[in-house]
């Protein structure tokens, strides 16, 4: 796993849970309204955080934390993430994992191995709009066959969407929230990118 940050206890995260959240480097996506370049943009990443000292924190942690975000960037492009997961399970943590759905593959294989205890899936637009938002060209198949797996994993989930109102509508919100049947569905303000940036330097300091 390339890991590019660290939050050390955070409330708001994991909903009911004390937790940490790990970051990890890369991204398929390059989303206008990114909040962490640094976990996109090759150039622009850090020496990576040593999976050791990630192990460490969290053994010094337990009892203390109960569960783990894993966030990026984008965790599932990396393959060795069911045996970064199974090491946190294997330490007592009960596992978020942040994903903007081009995976399912491994989203099935992380569920049916029960390495995730939670999944929250960017939408990030309507389809027709997604790469207004996200500046690639996919096959948004994949989009579709990742809602179908968190919807009947049986496992707690989130569907969240950014509402960058240069490029969404109402109306968009409105369909994207019709998608998922109004459930487990939640919006999120389009925060200033700047602001964020400057939160996760500070992350590789503390680390
Ligand atoms: S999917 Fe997330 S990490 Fe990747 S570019 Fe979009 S906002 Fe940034």
């Amino acid at each position: 796993m390339k890991i590019g940050g660290l939050i050390k206890f955070t409330l708001i995260d994991f909903p009911g849970r004390p937790a940490a959240v790990v970051f990890t480097q890369g991204c398929n996506f390059r989303c206008r309204y990114c909040h962490n370049p640094e976990l996109v943009y090759p150039h622009l990443f850090a020496e990576p955080v040593a999976e050791e000292e990630i192990d460490a924190f969290l053994k010094r942690r337990q009892g203390t934390l109960e569960g783990v975000v894993v966030s990026g960037g984008e965790p599932t492009l990396h393959e060795d993430l069911p045996q970064f997961l199974a090491k946190l399970k294997a330490m007592g943590y009960a596992v978020k994992l942040d994903t903007n759905g081009t995976r399912p593959d491994m989203l099935k294989q992380l569920i049916q191995d029960k390495l995730v205890d939670f999944i929250a899936m960017d939408l990030k637009a309507p389809l027709d709009k997604y790469a207004l938002i996200t500046g690639v060209e996919f096959n948004p198949a994949v989009l579709r066959e990742s809602m179908d797996l968190i919807r009947q994993s049986g496992l707690g989930y989130e569907f969240r969407t950014t509402y960058d109102k240069e490029v969404l509508t109402d109306a968009d919100i409105a369909a994207i929230s019709q998608s998922v049947d109004g459930k487990h569905f939640r919006v999120q303000e389009c925060l200033p990118v700047a602001k964020e940036k400057a939160a996760l330097k500070v992350l590789h300091q503390e680390i």
